[in-house]
């Protein structure tokens, strides 16, 4: 193997130290914790897990933190209800609805119930416009902990052919928007992209987020490309594997990140992170 290892565990841990110091001067200064609350409606086993791991890195850093477990049959009146009680609570300085949801239930009715200054996810569609010109507080967890990861691996994305496969909201689309703030030279691709590896060749750093299992392959690869793996796809077996197929991959790549302990590491840090500039904003009456 000849690619560089990013290590998103190590880095991710890092950067909690320093939000954990924050938090204790934070505290000093002002009295008081920034806090968190996570909603979760019904009984998605993988959600509960990422719920889980929001309490526990809330912990970590010394913020308060409440979890609100809905049933499954909540109505969207009681969600909206809860919501709207948490945007008044001047304790709750973030407030995240973990997603997917319940059928019967909008996702996109939610987000938008959210005050955008609460909104930790950056979903909310005033935080989606702030990003696109450049003037944020919050940027959305997944894309934000990449930018750390390639700038705390020392890589320079000013004049780059940055490829980025995948165009959610989440993920694919945000993402290309923080390359090209960082001056990269972007493209995005999706499912109706022709000739996906001639685009993906050109990348001097390539983002993949689409959801398929080791889907790039090597010959999709520029030699000496920085190859960044948001996917989180579980095998048969259960075992937990990227977009990119790392053998072969990480032979001719001079980074890459692993599946797991890339990317993933960094999404909860990052929302933790946002929790801290949302309380510091209302500290200053923001
Ligand atoms: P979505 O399903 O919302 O989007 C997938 C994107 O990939 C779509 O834009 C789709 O194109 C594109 N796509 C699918 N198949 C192909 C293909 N064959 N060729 C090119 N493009 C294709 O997924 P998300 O963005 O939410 O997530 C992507 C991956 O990242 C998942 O594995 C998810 O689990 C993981 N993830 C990891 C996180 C982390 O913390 N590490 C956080 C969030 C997500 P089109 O738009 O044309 O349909």
């Amino acid at each position: 193997m000849s690619a560089k290892i990013i290590d998103g565990k190590a880095i991710s841990a890092s950067c909690r130290v320093k939000i954990a110091e924050d938090t204790e001067n934070f505290k000093k200064t002002h009295g008081f914790a920034p806090g968190l609350s996570v909603i979760i409606v019904g009984e998605d086993p993988a959600s509960k897990v990422y719920v889980r791991n929001k309490k526990l890195g809330c912990e970590q850093v010394g913020f308060n933190s409440s979890v609100y477990e809905l049933p499954e049959n909540t109505t969207r009146e009681e969600l909206n209800a809860l919501i709207d009680k948490l945007n008044a609570d001047d304790s709750v300085h973030g407030i995240l609805v973990q997603l997917p949801l319940p059928k019967h239930l909008d996702s996109e009715e939610v987000i938008a119930r959210i005050s955008p200054k609460k909104d930790v996810d950056a979903f909310h569609e005033s935080n989606v416009g702030r990003i696109m010109i450049g003037n944020y507080s919050f940027l959305p967890c997944t894309p934000a902990g990449v930018m750390v990861l390639l700038k705390e691996s020392g890589i320079d994305i000013s004049g780059k052919e940055c490829v980025v496969v995948g165009r959610s909201n989440i993920v694919g689309k945000p993402m290309a928007m923080l390359l090209l703030q960082a001056n990269g030279t972007v493209t995005i691709c999706h499912s109706r992209t022709k000739d996906l590896s001639e685009v993906t060749r050109r990348a001097d750093i390539l983002v993949v987020a689409i959801g398929k299992a080791d889907f790039i392959t090597a010959d999709m690869v520029k030699p000496g490309a920085v190859v960044i793996d948001v996917g989180m796809n579980r095998r048969a077996d259960g075992k937990l594997t990227g977009d990119v197929d790392f053998a072969s991959v990480s032979e001719i790549a001079s980074y890459i990140t692993p599946v797991p302990g890339g990317v993933g590491p960094m999404t909860i840090t990052m929302l933790l992170q946002n929790t801290l500039i949302s309380a510091e904003g209302f500290a200053k009456g923001k």
